[in-house]
């Protein structure tokens, strides 16, 4: 049984609602990274972080739609400019979010409000799904 990452949730609150909606229609899935990703919360979001919720190959597709991920880079377009050349990540302003990683990490604060977004390639703008 191979297993796959379905998605990453930010908080173990979204994830558990993902995980009892998955099982409650029939396929088995679990948590990964849980207690990483609540001992330190300033971590979600970065660098593949967060709480994973995983589930076997066989049942992807199925999980994908019923949590509403089908096809979900092709829909999205720019609210700005309504361009569907979307990227995923820290954005367009990224060299000064990497500066304040930097400096967090080098002080040793959290960084936990630097996350990655979806941005239009075109107008630079942010935006969340
Ligand atoms: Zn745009």
């Amino acid at each position: 049984m191979a297993t796959i990452i379905l998605m990453t949730c930010n908080t173990i609150a979204e994830a558990h609602l993902v995980k009892g909606m998955l099982e409650n229609n029939g396929i088995n899935c679990f948590l990964n990274n849980e207690n990483f990703s609540n001992l330190m919360p300033q971590f979600n979001g970065m660098m593949g972080a967060g709480v994973q919720v995983v589930v076997d190959e066989a049942d992807y597709e199925r999980a994908c739609e019923l949590a509403g991920l089908k096809d979900v880079n092709s829909e999205l377009t720019c609210p700005k400019c309504h361009s569907a050349n979307i990227g995923f990540g820290l954005g367009t302003r990224k060299a000064g979010k990497i500066m304040t990683i930097f400096l967090s990490l080098l002080s040793g604060t959290p960084f936990g409000n630097i996350q990655n977004n979806y941005y239009c390639k075109d107008c630079g703008a942010e935006f969340k799904r």
